[in-house]
């Protein structure tokens, strides 16, 4: 979509701090991190959110679930523990409407968020 910050990032046009890519996915920092480890997890075809997952498409899930457990191992936060964060819509708090997955490590994570 034209006017998405992360198919910018997929096509070039913002950059980013890629950590990860092939040809369904890319992970990369997050610009504002909230642990020493905070990659965001997309998929490079334009999914607004979860709610469009469906029967044709789910199969990204599965493998952006296999991404984060090679990111996390590779960045070394596998043995202590992390967190996948998926914010949905308004009230979920999502501020971009390009499905992604929030990766956070390296710190031990209060729970229940705010
Ligand atoms: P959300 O609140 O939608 O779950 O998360 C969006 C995330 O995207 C936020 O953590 C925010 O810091 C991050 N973000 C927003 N714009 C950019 C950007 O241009 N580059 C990067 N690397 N991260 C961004």
């Amino acid at each position: 979509m034209s006017d998405c910050i992360f198919c910018k990032i997929v096509n070039g046009e913002i950059s980013s701090n890629k950590v990860y890519e092939d040809d369904k996915v890319l992970a990369f920092e997050d610009i504002d991190p909230q642990a020493p480890v905070h990659i965001l997890i997309i998929p490079k075809n334009h999914i607004s959110s979860i709610k469009d997952i469906n029967e044709d498409n789910v199969d990204i899930i599965n493998h952006i679930h296999l991404v984060i457990k090679k990111l996390a191992k590779e960045k070394g936060i596998d043995q202590d523990g992390f967190r996948i964060v998926n914010n949905c819509g308004k009230n979920g708090g999502q501020t971009v409407e390009h499905l992604h997955y929030h990766l956070l490590g390296g710190r031990h994570l209060m729970w229940p968020p705010g």
